[in-house]
Parts: structure tokens; C-alpha cells; sequence
């Protein structure tokens, strides 16, 4: 008998494991690694069918289960293959209010694409690229197949402190219930780490913007150049200006130093000063902007993770001959996505594994020349289940380096703590919070890197959307209880 269709997709099942993984169209790697321009340049509409052609529709999807926000991935791709994108993109939206962002910048390989069914047999289905196609047609075609409806007014209103990914999503549930939603932000600039943190040529400001200006439309109301615990106090915006809960989505902005000799040195960055001179200031297009950057010959840039790999990559970009990684451990425990170790050894990234640097050394104008590193060796695992680098006696070598930027994490700024010692903090500076963000003071919730340390993109959307359901749970409590 033959093969019932009920789907949209033509492809018979058994044909579709043969389909192959569609591959990204890139920019040459050497061209790129000399511009700013991003390095995915996105599925044309023929790829992304033929990509979602791919999917089996499992009556189990196991690819929800792996992802953080739980989007209906199915569903969304069977609309890829009907060919209805701005559907697509609506039904990706009801549970993922930055796509675009999310589409290039989430650890996929770790989650929907490591948990997709066909993975065990064969190429997972590339979800993530599948994603970012569907969030770039609808920005590019009026954003969507159904236009907003306001719901009514709740008559309250919601402070969002930070406008990273925690704050914008909370802030796009909240609104959605017809609370007034502010959002607060220390920088000039909204997005969080998404702008200043995370290069252009991978994560282009225009879609960001264009995914801030959605929310604006929507009625999220945007403040910038505003440091709560500064301009205002957490009090002062519930009491004095009416705010009926708050958010803090604060990030991990601290940068952490390596404590060893002459880090203080001309030329010696923290990896949050060196990204956000280069993404925020644009240093990257001086004297057009105002914000210089030192060009480097020789640089090195301490760590392993997204940020080593952004900063080495932005240092390449800024005319470095010589851009080097120095880590401390080997490659398998990189933090980085696969995707951004790869990308930099295409663009001729140098990659110095197992090697720690114990001093920066000056030249008489104390601008940094050299670092003296060590070798390592992997010892036993350590309580992060990596195993644990150990120095190698006597293994002392120098590198020359005009440039070092340091990338070794984030710690948290200690603002609010101190400003509102009733929100408790751990031992780290984190904010404690329960499951639902909430944290020991009334009315006040937190989620995203402020709580959970350095995290993810996806890890601190789904934290603002719980937040948010709970907010909203209590300000209706709030309104329930009035005389
Ligand atoms: P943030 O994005 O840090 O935003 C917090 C915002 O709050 C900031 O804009 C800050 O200015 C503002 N703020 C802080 N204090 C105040 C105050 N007192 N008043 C007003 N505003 C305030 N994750 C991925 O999933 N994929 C990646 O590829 C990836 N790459 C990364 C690359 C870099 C360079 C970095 C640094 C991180 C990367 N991450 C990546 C991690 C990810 O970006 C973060 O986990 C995520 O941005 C955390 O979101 P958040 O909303 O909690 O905080
Ligand atoms: Fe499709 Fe993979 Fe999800 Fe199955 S698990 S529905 S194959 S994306």
C-alpha cells in the first residue's frame, strides 16, 4: 500500500536519513578574519527546506526535551517545510522571544541538536540554523504572520533591571499581561553581554536592535544610562516611583584577574574592557568613533571559553600577526562552543594548550612585551569534573605579546548588595533566589548570571521567563488583596 502524506513535508520517511546535514554558507575565512562582518551568512530558503525535509516528526520529540525554553521544534520545522516562515516564526516566539539572537548564538550541539532522535543514526537536524533562518525572513518580512494585540491594562507596574537576555524576556512576558514594564540599563546601549560582549561577525547590532525595537513596539519602555543602586535605589523604585515588583537581571559583569605580576601593565585588558571598547565603542572603527584600541602585533588572550574565543578572534581582526590562545588545559575541556574553536583555527588562531602564564613582563615604559608561561599536564579530575592542570617544574618559556587579554570569568558586581543589603547574596556575590527568581526581599526577583554565575544565553531567557510567571502570579495576588 502506498504511504499515507499527512505532513507537509513530500519526502517519504524513509528517504529523509539519506537527506545530508545542510551546510552553513560561510564568509572565506581568510576575508573574515580582516573584517567585521558576520561569519554565518544564514540558509537561503532552499537549504532550510531541504534541512527541515530532514525531520522525521517523531511522535516522541526528544529535541523539546532539550531545550531550555522548550520550544515546539516539530512543529516549527513542519511549517519550515510547508514553506510558511512567518508561521514558522510566530510559533518559535510563543516560547522564545529573541530567535535571531538565539538561532546564532546558543550551544545547540549541547542541547536540541544533541537530544534530536535521528543524532543516534545519523547528522541531528540543524535546528539551531533552522531557527536563525525562520527569526531573519520574518525581521526581513514584517516581523511575524499576526500582528499584537495589546491585552488589557493590569494597571501595574514592573521595574526590569538589565537589558540582557534575563530582562528582555522577562520583560516580553511581562507586557504580554498587561503590566507596565520599564526597563532599566546601566550602559548606553540595550542587550547586555549581546552587545557589548559577543563581536558583530558573530552576532550583527542590527538584529539585536531590531529585536529591542519588536519589544518597544510592543510598549516595553526603555531607560538607559540609569544604574540602579546608583541613579536610584531599588527602594526608591518601589516606594517613591510606584513600581509594584522588580526584576534583576544584572549579569556577571565583574571581570576576575589572574593575580600574578604585571597585569597592570600598559596593554594588559580584562576581557569585558577589551570586548566592550571593541563591540560597544566600536573601537574597531577608529578615529570614526572615539575609542581607541591599541594595534596589536602580538597578542595573547588568557582562557578557553566563548569570551577567550570573541576576544582572540576581535585581536586577529584588529591586525594582529600572531593571535594566540594560551590555556591551561587542553582542548576537550575548551568551555568554548565547537563551532567558535573551529572558526578561530580557520582564521589562523594559534592555539597554545597547556600553558598558564605566571607574569607580564614591561618594557621601560611599562607597556606590556612578553609572557612568562608555564607548561602543564592534566592531573585528576577537579570538583568542575575536569581534569585538573598541574605545572610542569622547571617548563618556564616566554611569549612576546604587546596585547594580553585576560579571559579567565566573571564575577558579580557587587552594587546591589550593597545598596540593598535585605537581597542576599552567597558567597560568590551571587543573588540567592528560589525557583521561581525569587529572592528574600518582597516584590524583587532575580534570574539569569546574577544567580547563576556565567552561564548561557538560553539558560538566562528561561530564567526571566520564570521569573515572570511568578511576578505575575504575585501582582495579581497584590491586586486580589486591596480593600
Ligand atoms: P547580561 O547579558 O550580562 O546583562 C546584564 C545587563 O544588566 C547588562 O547590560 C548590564 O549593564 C546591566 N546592569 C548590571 N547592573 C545594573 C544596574 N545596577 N543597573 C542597571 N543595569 C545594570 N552564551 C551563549 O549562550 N552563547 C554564546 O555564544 C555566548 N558567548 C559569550 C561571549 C562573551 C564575550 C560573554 C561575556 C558571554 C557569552 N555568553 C554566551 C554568555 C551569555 O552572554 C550570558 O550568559 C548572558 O548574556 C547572561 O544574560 P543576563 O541577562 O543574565 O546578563
Ligand atoms: Fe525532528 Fe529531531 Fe525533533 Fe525528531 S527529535 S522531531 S527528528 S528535530
Amino acid at each position: 500500500m502506498a504511504e499515507v502524506q499527512t505532513s507537509p513535508n513530500p519526502v517519504p520517511m524513509k528517504e529523509r536519513l539519506t537527506i545530508p546535514r545542510q551546510g552553513m554558507p560561510e564568509q572565506d575565512p581568510v576575508e573574515r578574519a580582516g573584517n567585521f562582518l558576520e561569519v554565518n551568512l544564514g540558509f537561503t530558503p532552499e537549504l532550510a527546506v531541504k534541512e527541515a525535509q530532514r525531520c522525521i516528526e517523531c511522535k516522541k520529540p526528544k529535541c523539546i526535551d532539550g531545550c531550555p525554553v522548550t520550544i515546539n521544534i516539530p512543529e516549527f520545522i513542519q511549517l519550515v517545510c510547508a514553506e510558511d516562515f512567518l508561521g514558522a516564526a510566530d510559533k518559535i516566539k510563543e516560547d522564545n522571544s529573541l530567535p535571531a539572537v538565539c538561532g546564532r548564538v546558543c550551544p545547540q550541539e549541547e542541547q536540541c541538536e544533541a537530544t534530536c532522535v535521528i543524532g543516534k543514526r545519523v547528522e541531528p537536524v540543524a535546528i539551531g540554523r533552522l531557527e536563525r533562518f525562520v527569526a531573519d525572513y520574518a525581521q526581513e518580512h514584517g516581523n511575524g504572520s499576526t500582528e499584537y494585540q495589546p491585552p488589557a491594562p493590569s494597571g501595574q507596574k514592573v521595574a526590569i533591571v538589565g537589558s540582557g537576555p534575563a530582562g528582555l524576556a522577562a520583560a516580553s512576558d511581562l507586557i504580554k499581561e498587561g503590566h507596565e514594564v520599564t526597563v532599566f540599563e546601566a550602559l548606553h546601549e540595550f542587550g547586555g553581554v549581546l552587545v557589548y560582549g559577543i563581536p558583530e561577525f558573530r552576532l550583527p547590532k542590527a538584529i539585536l536592535r531590531k529585536e529591542v525595537a519588536d519589544l518597544e513596539k510592543m510598549g516595553v519602555k526603555f531607560v538607559k544610562n540609569f544604574i540602579v543602586g546608583r541613579t536610584q535605589t531599588i527602594h526608591e523604585l518601589l516606594q517613591e516611583e510606584g513600581f509594584d515588583a522588580v526584576f534583576l537581571g544584572l549579569g556577571a559583569g565583574l571581570p576576575r584577574f589572574m593575580n600574578i605580576p604585571g597585569e597592570n601593565l600598559n596593554g594588559v585588558y580584562s576581557a569585558n574592557e577589551f570586548l566592550t571598547r571593541s563591540n560597544l565603542m566600536r573601537a574597531y572603527e577608529f578615529p570614526k568613533y572615539d575609542t581607541p584600541l591599541h594595534q596589536p602585533k602580538n597578542a595573547i588572550v588568557v582562557g578557553g571559553g566563548n569570551t577567550a574565543m570573541d576576544a582572540v578572534r576581535t585581536s586577529k581582526r584588529l591586525g594582529a600577526k600572531n593571535a594566540t590562545i594560551v590555556y591551561r588545559r587542553s582542548e576537550v575541556e575548551m568551555p568554548a562552543r565547537n563551532e567558535e574553536i573551529h572558526h578561530a583555527k580557520e582564521e589562523g588562531i594559534v592555539f597554545n594548550n597547556l600553558v598558564n602564564p605566571i607574569e607580564f613582563i614591561g618594557d621601560e615604559n611599562d607597556n606590556v612585551k612578553a609572557a612568562k608561561c608555564l607548561r602543564m599536564e592534566l592531573g585528576e579530575p577537579d570538583e568542575s569534573g575536569r581534569r585538573r592542570p598541574v605545572p610542569i617544574e622547571g617548563s618556564e618559556f616566554i611569549i612576546e605579546a604587546d596585547l594580553v587579554v585576560i579571559a579567565v570569568g566573571n564575577g558579580s558586581n557587587p552594587l546591589i548588595a550593597q545598596t540593598t543589603p535585605e537581597i542576599e547574596t552567597n558567597k560568590w556575590g551571587n543573588i540567592v533566589a528560589d525557583e521561581d527568581g525569587l529572592t528574600s526581599m518582597e516584590g524583587v526577583y532575580a534570574g539569569g548570571d546574577i544567580v547563576t554565575g556565567g552561564a548561557t544565553v538560553i539558560l538566562a531567557m528561561g530564567a526571566g521567563r520564570k521569573s515572570a510567571a511568578a511576578m505575575n502570579e504575585y501582582l495579581k495576588a497584590k491586586v486580589g488583596s486591596r480593600p
